[in-house]
């Protein structure tokens, strides 16, 4: 008996315990429901996509209906949608963020050994080996948008590269990466090829329009020399029948006859002329009409070379325009180089050059990711545009490197220009993943002298360069 008490009594503390214990699992459970659905509503309004599976989420607890297996899958499609907000979010710099503080999500240290960023490293785990090959594809999916801000592509083609922008950014699975990879290159062409295809394609309208204008001007003559004709014609008409008149005055005794003789004549003169009239109006009213015809074409041929001129001029600029930091590129500096030394051979002004490069740039890049270093790239053109007056010119000739041209400048006064910028790209505040970062260039500087050629100037300045570099970098020199 008293066992079946004892037995009873532990039954009913378990009892009392295990509700207990489910009541407080219970009140946990509902405040993380709670905050769950409250942080889901804050992170509202960021992107439809992460919008709507996180309504699915909110949905799922009103209803509380947790399926584990479900939500294992929301979870993947979240994170998806987060790591291409962070993609698309970091090039631009007014999200409310403080400017210069390019904050990166992705922005941990990598791995001592990871080598340059294009290269996966050969021997690394094969799970670091993964995260590059991650890494390098989000990075063509990055370019591949800029490059689609940039050219035009049939529809087609751009909904193909949209979604291959797409996968590149958000997806895991490395087989589809790799195809989306080869495809890259299949649209860069398709890029090309159209435009050049469009080229052709004005230049055959051209010339159709032309061949059009030859036959114009083709009848026009015709239609002149069908005139001289009809005046010949007419002419001869007239002196015949004058001709006939006289004769018939000269043979004629009866004047009645004669009379008669000499208003058969001027009749059929009269009639001449009149045929020549209604002909000579005829003839002119198909001229008018050609030219007016020819007037309409002439206008659409000049919209349409207006667009086309505009359209060419787009592509010129695109071609001499740095994708990365929006500055001219190398062949706009090589450009404008010529076109400066051919002046100063000519006028023989002060031409400064200068070569700019970032200082330890390579471990911003290893220390940071790829993307904070494209961030660096873009905010130092910026800050060096932006600070260099009108005449002076600055181009992206490589990786991390500058060259400017001062006309009118004496290397002396340019380095002034140079030391205060460089002072100010020192203080900007940089920021990566929580920590302040320093970034600061160096810069050679040297003025065309007697015998300089285009080539020989800029290697003293890449000399200039060098010796900044190594008397330990951050200043200018002047060679
Ligand atoms: P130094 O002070 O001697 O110039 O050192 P550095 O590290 O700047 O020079 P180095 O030439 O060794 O490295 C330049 C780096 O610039 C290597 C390359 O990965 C990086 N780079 C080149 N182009 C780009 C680019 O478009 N974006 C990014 N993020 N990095 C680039
Ligand atoms: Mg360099
Ligand atoms: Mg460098």
């Amino acid at each position: 008996m008293s066992s079946d008490q004892t037995w009873k009594e532990k039954y009913f503390q378990e009892l009392e315990s295990a509700e207990q214990q489910e009541a407080h699992w219970k009140a946990e459970r509902n405040a993380l429901e709670r905050m769950l659905v409250r942080t889901s509503l804050a992170s509202a309004g960021q992107a439809p996509e992460l919008d709507h599976l996180l309504e699915q989420v909110r949905a799922d607890l009103r209803k509380n209906r947790v399926d584990v297996e479900r939500w294992r899958q929301l979870q993947e499609q979240i994170d998806r949608q987060i790591a291409l907000l962070d993609d698309v979010s970091t090039p631009n710099t007014g999200n409310n963020r403080e400017p210069l503080s390019a904050e990166l999500s992705e922005a941990r240290p990598v791995a001592e050994n990871a080598g340059d960023e294009d290269q996966p490293a050969s021997g690394v785990k094969s799970s670091e080996d993964q995260s590059q090959r991650l890494r390098i594809a989000r990075r063509v999916g990055h370019l591949l948008g800029q490059l689609l801000t940039q050219v035009s592509l049939e529809s087609d083609a751009e909904a193909r590269a949209r979604n291959l922008q797409r996968a590149l950014l958000s997806s895991d699975d490395w087989d589809e990466l790799r195809e989306g990879l080869n495809q890259v290159a299949d649209l860069i062409v398709a890029a090309v090829t159209r435009s050049q295809r469009e080229f052709e394609a004005f230049l055959k309208r051209l010339d159709e329009r032309l061949v059009v204008l030859q036959e114009h001007f083709t009848v026009q003559s015709s239609a002149q020399s069908g005139r001289e004709a009809a005046v010949e014609k007419l002419d001869r008409n007239i002196r015949e029948e004058i001709e006939q008149v006289d004769q018939c005055i000269e043979a004629s005794g009866d004047i009645h006859e004669l009379k008669q003789s000499v208003s058969g004549h001027l009749e059929l003169i009269g009639q001449a002329v009149n045929r020549f009239r209604v002909e000579e109006a005829e003839r002119e009213q198909l001229l008018s009409a050609q030219l007016m015809t020819m007037q309409e074409k002439m206008a659409v041929m000049e919209t349409h070379s207006e667009q086309m001129r505009g359209q060419i001029r787009k592509e010129r600029e695109r071609a001499v325009t740095d994708l990365l930091t929006q500055l001219p590129n190398r062949d706009a500096w090589q450009e404008r180089l010529s076109f400066e030394y051919n002046r100063w051979k000519r006028y023989q002004y002060p031409l400064t050059v200068g070569i700019l490069d970032i200082d330890l740039f390579k471990r911003v890049n290893d220390s940071y990711g790829h993307k904070a270093g494209d961030r660096v790239l873009q905010l130092v053109a910026r800050e060096v545009k932006k600070r260099l007056r009108k005449t002076d010119f600055v181009a992206r000739i490589g990786g991390e490197e500058f060259a400017l041209l001062f006309p009118e400048t004496l290397p002396d006064d340019a380095r002034v220009v140079l030391d205060k910028l460089r002072g100010h790209v020192s203080a900007l505040p940089f920021h990566f993943g929580g920590q302040p970062v320093t970034v600061t260039f160096s810069g050679g500087l040297v003025g065309f002298a007697r015998d300089d050629t285009e080539e020989s100037v800029f290697e003293r300045a890449d000399r200039a360069l060098y010796l900044a570099k190594e008397s330990g970098r951050n200043c200018i020199k002047v060679g």
